[in-house]
């Protein structure tokens, strides 16, 4: 073993797609490649894509003089952490209930594998690498279809007494609203996300007898707000407000020295994160948002392949100094 370059398997795995990536014992990315992930086939067929993607890495680190010490694995849906399980199903992912996916890759490699939530795994990688580097207490957000959440306090990430915590997508911020898909209602994704944004405009543009584009987007209703497009602009306004109304809550209750923004929505640009930032300083105690910096993230598609790595390489080091501590 003395001698040999410890290098880190990453492994993001989506409905679509399985992103892989070698990474150094810093965590910067020496190799990276995907694969179609199958997620519409057997649980089974999704391993042999995750097979086949640690093979490809194994053969990468002995090319660059070293050997895969860890592998880290970001998995939508609920992560046990300590067990590194699927706890229930996932929709991203058919026929996946509970499934044992630590257990799995180590009897397939004889390395430790580490599993972790999505949206975890990118808060990780931005603290890390990205936007929030050196920055102890972030929240994360990715904005697409939903909101995807991670909460690092004291440069850890806060996962909850059962592994289901910081669902900030999940917030409650209208009492009684909208009907949610996790059985709340008023949920902050609800009035912040793309489909509130598409669903607003659309509501908007019929109400004044316009017709609107076919299959609308966010980044064609973002387009169309540049254009000067007024009920463009107040379907944005309107996501803007909200999401001012449940940051400054997070703010409120959290007092972190940074907000991250990514995913689809955030690519509207700087100018939109700024109209955030605003929009939660409307609304935030004074203490809690002194000094808060709000910032796009930055890492984009590699996020979950650098917040992988990072898992891995990390929890390699606490395990071996608890090792070393016992001898
Ligand atoms: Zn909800």
């Amino acid at each position: 073993m003395a001698g040999k370059v410890q290098y880190f398997a990453g492994l993001d795995l989506g409905g679509t797609f399985l992103k892989y990536a070698l990474g150094d014992h810093q965590g910067a990315i020496l190799f990276k490649d995907k694969l179609p992930s199958r997620a519409d086939q057997s649980g089974e067929q999704v391993f042999q894509v995750m097979f086949q993607a640690v093979r490809n890495l194994v053969q990468e680190a002995k090319k660059n003089g070293g050997e895969l010490s860890a592998i880290g694995v970001g998995s939508p849906g609920a992560i046990d952490f300590e067990k590194g399980r699927l706890v229930g199903r996932t929709p991203n992912i058919k026929k996946w209930a509970d499934t044992d996916i630590r257990g799995t890759l180590q009897d397939e490699f004889s390395i430790p594998v580490w599993v972790d939530n999505d949206a975890n795994i990118m808060a990780l990688a931005e603290s890390r690498q990205g936007a929030a580097r050196g920055v102890k207490n972030v929240i994360c957000a990715t904005l697409g279809t939903g909101i995807g959440g991670g909460i690092l306090i004291d440069g850890e990430l806060y996962r909850g007494s059962h592994f289901a915590g910081a669902e900030i997508g999940h917030m409650m911020i209208v009492h009684n609203g909208l009907p949610c898909n996790c059985g709340g209602r008023g949920c902050f994704e609800l009035y912040t996300a793309a489909p509130a944004i598409l669903r607003e405009y659309v509501s908007r543009m019929a109400a004044n007898k316009k017709t609107v584009p076919e299959h609308v987007t966010t980044k064609i209703v973002f387009q169309r707000a540049a254009e000067g497009e007024h009920e463009a602009n107040e379907a944005i306004d309107m996501a803007i407000d909200y999401m001012g109304t449940g940051f400054a809550s997070l703010v409120n209750i959290f007092n972190p020295e940074m907000i991250v923004i990514g995913g689809g929505v955030a690519d509207a640009g700087d100018a939109f994160i700024a109209r955030i930032h605003k929009a939660i300083e409307l609304k935030a105690m004074k203490p809690a948002m002194k000094g808060v910096k709000v910032k796009r993230a930055v890492l984009g598609n590699d996020a979950g392949c650098v917040g992988a790595i990072s898992l891995a390489l990390e929890m390699l080091q606490k395990t071996n100094k608890v090792v070393a501590s016992l001898i």
